[in-house]
């Protein structure tokens, strides 16, 4: 039996880890839930897995949390704001933490979970990214374990296990292409918020569907699989394979390839991080290779996609960068989301945030400088935006 946290229980990630735990309830038990503002989503949580501790990341929210359960017989203890978050990161009981929050607002309670000792079910990539010059160090100072959610570095790890040490010598990730792949670069100006939202292949959260849409999200895994795998970003290579069936491979020093395949299923991943190194027997259809089809590959077109070179570019330059690069995606996504700004915009203004900060980079960076170098590049990027707003050269929609 395997006791478990999961921070952000009622996103994505969130709840399908619950669906992992109410379909193995002998191997897994959700002891500790944290979510943000869908309450009525974590009270029937509550009822449904009973954890021992509870928490909303919004104060606000505690009353009404407190009345949907007012009538259990035994309540978990229930907690509120950015410490009630952190004391689900790191309560006694559970010995692996699920990161299912949300960008980098993951990254204290993950702190808090490295630094309890727990063990990480890592499928917030933000965290990573933003601080992987001070989360790496911390792993390694609490000997806890580091088990990557992500489909592409689950696939990873698993065709490493086996694989000596040294032996690894390229990553290949894979990517579906997003919503807009089969879509001429031209028309791209003008797409909506509810064509970036539609995922061909994954069933995921609303930020990571654009950064799918964006090809964001595949430049941000290639600085979490640089930091997960420690390869040069040199040896990191990303390849368009629209059917999701192959989830990454890795090519080992005889130049021979491993790759990990299966339906594009997110349990999947998620369950290998809870389950490692063990394999759990289950019931979920078999991949069938005569039924998916042709698999297919081709070179990502750069030039539509931006904002994966951009990505390789803060990997590279390290320090800060990666932190200031996910701040201003994250704040152009949460912009394109609010329809303030066309799709264009995005990688416009994480480009411009990136040039104007890259002189403050700071090579050795401690959590301060990376908690300040977000702040900075989230005013940046809202400055950037109030200039080009005003010299007209925003595409609104
Ligand atoms: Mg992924």
């Amino acid at each position: 039996m395997k006791v478990i946290s999961i921070l952000g229980s009622t996103g994505s990630i969130g709840t399908q880890t619950l669906d992992i735990v109410a379909q193995y309830p002998d191997q897994f038990q959700a002891i500790a839930l944290a979510a943000g503002n869908n309450i009525e989503l974590l009270a029937k949580q509550i009822r449904q897995f009973k954890p021992e501790i509870a928490a909303t990341y919004y104060e606000e929210k505690l009353p009404e949390l407190r009345a949907a359960i007012a009538d259990l017989e035994n309540p978990p203890i229930i907690l509120a704001g950015a410490e009630g978050v952190a004391e689900v990161a790191r309560y006694s009981k559970s010995q692996t933490v699920v990161t299912g929050i949300v960008g980098y607002a993951g990254l204290l309670p993950t702190i808090a979970a490295i630094e309890a000792g727990k063990d990480i079910a890592l499928a917030n990539k933000e965290t990573l990214i933003a601080a992987g010059p001070v989360v790496l160090p911390l792993i390694e100072k609490h000997g806890v374990k580091l088990l990557p959610a992500d489909s592409e570095h689950s696939a990873i790890f698993q065709c490493l296990q086996g694989v000596p040490e040294g032996g690894l010598r390229r990553i290949i990730l894979t990517a579906s292409g997003g919503a807009f792949r089969d879509l001429p670069a031209e028309k791209l100006s003008t797409v909506k918020v509810a064509d970036a939202l539609k995922h061909p292949n994954w069933s995921m959260g609303q930020k990571i569907t654009i950064d799918s849409a964006t090809l964001m999200n595949k430049g941000l895994e290639v600085i979490e699989a640089h930091y997960l795998f420690g390869l040069d970003y040199d040896r990191i290579d990303i390849v368009i394979h629209p059917q999701s069936i192959i989830h990454s491979l890795i090519e080992v020093q005889d130049t021979s390839v491993l790759a990990q395949l299966g339906w594009p299923d997110m349990r999947l991943p998620l369950l290998y991080s809870l389950s490692w190194p063990e394999r759990i027997r289950t019931d979920w259809e078999q991949l069938d290779l005569v039924k998916s089809g042709n698999l297919t590959f081709k070179e990502p077109d750069r030039q539509k996609y931006p904002c994966m070179e951009l990505a390789y570019a803060a990997g590279r330059a390290g320090g800060c960068m990666p932190a200031i690069l996910n701040a201003a995606n994250e704040e152009a996504v949460a912009l394109f989301l609010a329809e303030k700004i066309g799709f264009l915009d995005i990688p416009r203004i994480i480009e411009k945030v990136c040039d104007r900060l890259s002189s403050q980079n700071k090579t050795n960076p401690a959590l301060e400088d990376i908690v300040a170098a977000d702040r900075q590049a989230r005013q940046t990027s809202l400055q950037v935006n109030r200039e080009l707003d005003s010299q007209g050269q925003l595409f609104c929609v």
